[in-house]
């Protein structure tokens, strides 16, 4: 899964870090970034439903693209099959 963050686009609305705030923040120009993705991302199944301390469900980073007011976030299966 990749996560790719248009920063033009980006408003900083922050929705993104309310809904993953374990893969999204705000940098210093109040723009979103990426912090943290792993090869392996879970889903709730693999998982029992629970993120860990560092990783974000799969679910979750969707959920957070699909909040953007301004659709800056693109989510791409790692055959580049767009999921957001
Ligand atoms: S939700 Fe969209 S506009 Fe808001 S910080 Fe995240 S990427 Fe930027």
């Amino acid at each position: 899964m990749k996560i790719i963050v248009d920063r033009n686009a980006c408003i900083g609305a922050a929705s993104c870090v309310a809904i993953a705030m374990k893969t999204f923040e705000l940098d210093m120009d109040g723009k979103a970034e990426v912090i943290h993705v792993t090869d392996k991302i879970q889903t709730a199944d693999e998982s029992s439903g629970k993120a860990t301390d560092q990783n974000d469900l799969r679910d979750t980073i969707i959920e957070a693209a699909r909040s953007c007011p301004t659709n800056a976030i693109q989510v791409i299966e790692d055959d580049g099959t767009p999921i957001v």
